[in-house]
């Protein structure tokens, strides 16, 4: 099980990400998640990615796909992997190609209009890195699943979401039909609640 997590920011990659990797235990590669942490440690790649980060644009694509290269080089990953918000353009899907074999590209398709309100409602948390909507757990700052503290990401707010969406569009979308021409595109409605959305992707990808 080679797969990609495609989707727009807010479609819920990485609540679907943790579920599958948990089910069928395989390691759950987040480039956001990577670039996140190396900003905590405060790395070189860390100070450069932050700078693209909180403008909502996208880290460069060689650095990318460096960082990417190495995760699946180790050796967890000989028995499958999932990318979580890895490609975001065209030339990271060629670099990935020439890397390893992706068996099944799984798009979580939500309409674009719902996003913004996905992702400023989102809170995280400190311990888990599960998501949830305020709609749902209300204004509490403890995270429902393990007890940790939640916070908001910094690049959640408005006029940065709305340039990772019109990133989205303008950079990764392409994508879509990229990996349809090549037979292993699957998608499923993640305009739906969490669970069906996972019954679904299971379904679509056949495992
Ligand atoms: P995410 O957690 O997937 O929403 O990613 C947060 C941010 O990290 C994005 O808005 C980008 O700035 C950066 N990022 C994550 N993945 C990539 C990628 N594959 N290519 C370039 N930048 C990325």
């Amino acid at each position: 099980m080679n797969i990609v997590l495609l989707g727009a920011p807010g479609s819920g990659k990485g609540t679907q990400a943790s579920l599958i990797t948990e089910k069928y235990g395989l390691p759950h590669i987040s480039t956001g998640d990577m670039f996140r942490e190396n900003i905590r440690e405060k790395t070189p790649l860390g100070v450069l990615a932050q700078s693209y980060i909180d403008k909502g644009q996208l880290v460069p694509d060689d650095v990318t796909v460096k960082m990417v290269a190495e995760r699946l080089s180790r050796d967890d990953c000989k028995k499958g992997f999932l990318l979580d918000g890895f490609p975001r353009t065209l030339s990271q899907a060629q670099a990935l190609e020439k890397i390893v074999k992706v068996t099944c590209v799984l798009d979580i398709d939500v309409p674009l209009e719902k996003l913004l309100g996905r992702l400023t409602g989102r809170r995280c948390c400190e311990k888990c890195g599960e998501s949830f909507h305020v709609s749902v757990i209300g204004n509490t700052e403890i995270c429902p699943k393990c007890g940790g503290r939640l916070y908001t990401r910094a690049d959640d707010n408005e006029a940065t979401v709305q340039s990772r969406l019109d990133v989205y569009v303008s950079q990764t979308a392409s994508l879509i039909d990229y990996y349809k021409e090549k037979g292993v595109l699957r998608r499923v409605n993640g305009d739906a609640p969490v669970n069906e959305v996972f019954a679904e992707a299971e379904k679509a990808m056949g495992i």
